[in-house]
């Protein structure tokens, strides 16, 4: 059996929600649990929508929580670096592979092109084997041809070239076996104009690069998963891809909808672990740690949303 290795994935784009927190800690326990390792990697290719000191708050409130990793941006491990901007040759690599093996193709579209594609808003056209090949891409203009468009600097996107009519299925830890059909799925975006991969491509080449064995994450990206299986078929690893887990979000107190960073005020107890500071006033929030919450408390209630030991002990000294 390989060793367990657990990441926590988070995007520095706000401040971390307490359901990250959740998500921290059950990949934390899962590589305890396991003998196994622990690792924080920071993605941050979508750079339009990075915080500033949002990344630092991550790792502020994870040593808070006591879920420190044995590899990441801070602590370094033997495949770095953890941070995805600074791994852009390593994407730039493995795009290469798929479009030279045929599983990924350049497209040229501009957004207006897009947008006459896409129809009105309620128009649920996506770019995808009904109309790829009605669009300015390698597909259809040849590959010799998209390949002097790249040369010339004509602004691109590298697109995966997504099976028509085929199940995708693999086994989640949690919800059993799930399948998507590919018609259901659009020839995501894998590299974007700017150099940088999209989280798709970016979460899967670093899970297959960092010998991740589960992937233990919120239940929000259960249907990405069928890209991302897409995407391991592609490459040749479905042999170690890893097992994943989606975990229910956590909810609002009257179950309707996930809790959000409003909610907090709403209801009177904090959503993120630190304070949060902004220069906008309604962007500030409180934290657990400043309204006195201790640590353990808060990592010892937030274990049972979704795992109970089955016994009557609701106390679990785990910190070291
Ligand atoms: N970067 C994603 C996030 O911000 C993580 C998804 C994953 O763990 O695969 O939640």
């Amino acid at each position: 059996m390989r060793k367990v290795r657990v990441r926590f994935a988070p995007s520095p784009t706000g401040p971390l929600h307490i359901g990250g927190v959740r998500t921290a800690l059950y990949n934390y326990l899962f590589a305890k649990k396991h003998n196994g390792t622990f690792i924080l990697r920071i993605e941050d290719t979508d750079q339009a929508r990075l915080v500033p000191g949002a990344e630092s708050y991550i790792i502020d409130s994870l040593n808070w929580c006591g879920l420190h990793p044995e590899e990441g941006p801070g602590q370094g491990g033997p495949f770095g670096p953890y941070r995805q901007s600074e791994r852009k040759s390593i994407y730039i690599q493995h795009v290469n592979l798929l479009l030279e093996k045929g599983f990924a193709y350049y497209a040229f579209d501009t957004i207006e092109e897009l947008d006459k594609m896409r129809g009105g808003e309620h128009d649920h056209t996506k770019y995808d084997a009904t109309t790829r090949m009605a669009m300015r891409n390698s597909l259809v203009i040849g590959s010799e041809e998209a390949k002097k468009l790249v040369e010339e600097g004509v602004s691109y996107v590298v697109r995966l070239l997504v099976p028509e009519d085929q199940k995708v299925t693999f086994t989640d830890r949690i919800r059993g076996e799930v399948t998507f059909d590919t018609k259901e799925l659009d020839d995501k975006v894998i590299l974007k104009a700017d150099g940088l991969p999209t989280y798709h491509l970016a979460n899967v080449v670093d899970d297959y690069c960092m010998k991740i064995t589960h992937v233990i994450r919120g239940e929000e990206w259960l249907s990405s998963t069928a890209h991302h299986v897409l995407l391991y078929n592609a490459f040749g690893w479905q042999e170690i891809m890893p097992e994943f887990a989606h975990l229910p979000l956590i909810l609002k107190p009257n179950g309707k909808g996930k809790l959000s960073k409003r909610d907090g005020q709403k209801f009177g107890f904090p959503v993120f672990p630190l304070p949060w500071h902004d220069e906008d006033p309604d962007e500030s929030f409180e934290g657990f740690k400043s309204v006195g919450f201790h640590p353990a408390a808060l990592l010892n209630f937030m274990a049972f949303l979704g795992w109970s030991p089955g016994t009557e002990q609701e106390i679990f000294s785990w910190m070291n």
